[in-house]
């Protein structure tokens, strides 16, 4: 299923090209238009689900899925096994594309606790 007003289902059907770095049978990787590290990569499920909760219910081998690709991802990216995994979830948390995405960030130190 596919939002018609939604953006990274564009992105999957082709409609709209993203800077594509992996794909998978399930889920696509491409870089995040405004980068907050020098590797800055959104992992999406093919399929449209507004988070990383709803991909979990509705598809936990997607959800693996999306992880294993950020991992290919990171290790082509030469980040040597540091970087982090963020799944924003609802806007009041940072969410402003509501189709699941896994952010991959790395090629930096990071701090903790995130803003
Ligand atoms: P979030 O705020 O967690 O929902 O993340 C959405 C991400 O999508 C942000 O980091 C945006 O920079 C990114 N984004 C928005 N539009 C595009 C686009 N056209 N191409 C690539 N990334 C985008
Ligand atoms: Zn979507």
């Amino acid at each position: 299923m596919s939002s018609a007003d939604c953006l990274f289902c564009k992105f999957v059907s082709g409609v709209v090209e993203p800077d594509v770095v992996g794909e998978t049978e399930h889920s696509l990787a491409f870089r995040d238009i405004n980068p907050q590290a020098p590797t800055h990569v959104l992992v999406v499920p093919k399929r449209h689900v507004a988070n990383a909760g709803e991909l979990a219910e509705v598809s936990p081998d997607n959800l693996q899925d999306v992880v294993l690709l950020a991992r290919a991802v990171a290790d082509d990216e030469g980040l040597g096994g540091d970087y982090r995994l963020v799944f924003n979830t609802g806007a009041g948390a940072g969410q402003s594309v509501f189709h699941a995405h896994l952010h991959l960030l790395g090629g930096r130190s990071m701090q903790w606790p995130p803003g």
